[in-house]
């Protein structure tokens, strides 16, 4: 039985590599860091779940192991390919990868703006893609060009949003149903036309937990960083936080006994 009181984080991580300036480190976490994490995890109770399960138990027809999270990357990097989908091949765990389907197997053109050394890092092409699904592996959309959605036109965001579910239809063979935003950036208008371009579900960039009555369309997410160790990580997951610290521990468990005792912060 899943308990009612059960709640599923989402981690999401975007380039597996080196990192070469202080803007690269946030969101790139090296492949010995990623290790570390995946099998800090996996030592301490947890275990990644297919994109599949996790909606089957948010729309109540399937239930998930204790320690259930989903493992999401974003942007579709080589490094997944390369570095991640061998340690996760040793822990039998599946992942969930957000492609920009204008730019499979090119760079993140996006990040030339602004990385201020202008580095670009290269993107999965087709075989890699379809290589990792053979794995366990799933993709869905991150849109066609990595578009910051509420700046666009309604065309324009028909073309990012419905475009990017029929390329990566046409690259699968298989149905894209979710998408998650580009810079975490929507508004009520992206919410809607996301519906209407056929998405069942997206995911933002807010923190927290997931419960079954959660918005389909305002799923949350925890952002790990390339400076994280595996125990900020575990603490992160296991306070729905993005702030890992200890400090953040003692603030939690405060508020708790507070809120126990009726008080009010
Ligand atoms: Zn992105």
């Amino acid at each position: 039985m899943t308990s009612p009181t059960q709640r599923v984080p989402v981690l999401m991580y975007h380039r597996i590599g080196s990192a070469h300036n202080d803007w690269e480190r946030k969101y790139c976490v090296s492949p010995e860091t990623f290790a570390m994490q995946m099998e800090a995890l996996a030592r301490t109770g947890w275990k990644a779940v297919s994109i599949d399960d996790f909606f089957a138990w948010l729309d109540g027809t399937a239930v998930l192991p204790e320690g259930a999270f989903l493992l999401t990357f974003d942007d579709g990097f080589l490094g997944v390919h390369d570095h991640a989908a061998p340690v996760l091949r040793r822990l039998g765990w599946p992942a969930t990868v957000f492609l920009v389907s204008a730019l499979i197997g090119e760079r993140d053109v996006w990040c030339e703006k602004h990385n201020p050394d202008g580095h670009t890092y290269p993107l999965m092409d087709r075989a890699q893609i379809l290589a990792l699904r053979e794995q366990g592996f799933s993709f869905h959309s991150h849109t066609r060009d990595h578009a910051d959605l509420p700046t666009l036109d309604d065309n324009a965001l028909a073309r990012q949003l419905a475009g990017a579910r029929d390329d990566l239809a046409a690259l699968l063979g298989a149905p894209v149903d979710y998408l998650a935003y580009p810079y975490g950036r929507y508004d009520k208008r992206v919410l809607e036309q996301a519906q209407r371009a056929g998405y069942r579900a997206a995911f933002s960039v807010q923190p927290g937990f997931n419960r079954p009555d959660v918005d389909r369309f305002r799923l949350r997410r925890l952002d790990v960083f390339g400076t994280d160790t595996p125990a900020m990580l575990r603490r992160k997951i296991t306070l729905g936080s993005n702030d890992g610290s200890l400090a953040a521990v003692i603030r939690y468990n405060a508020a708790r006994v507070l809120a126990r005792l009726g008080i009010q912060r």
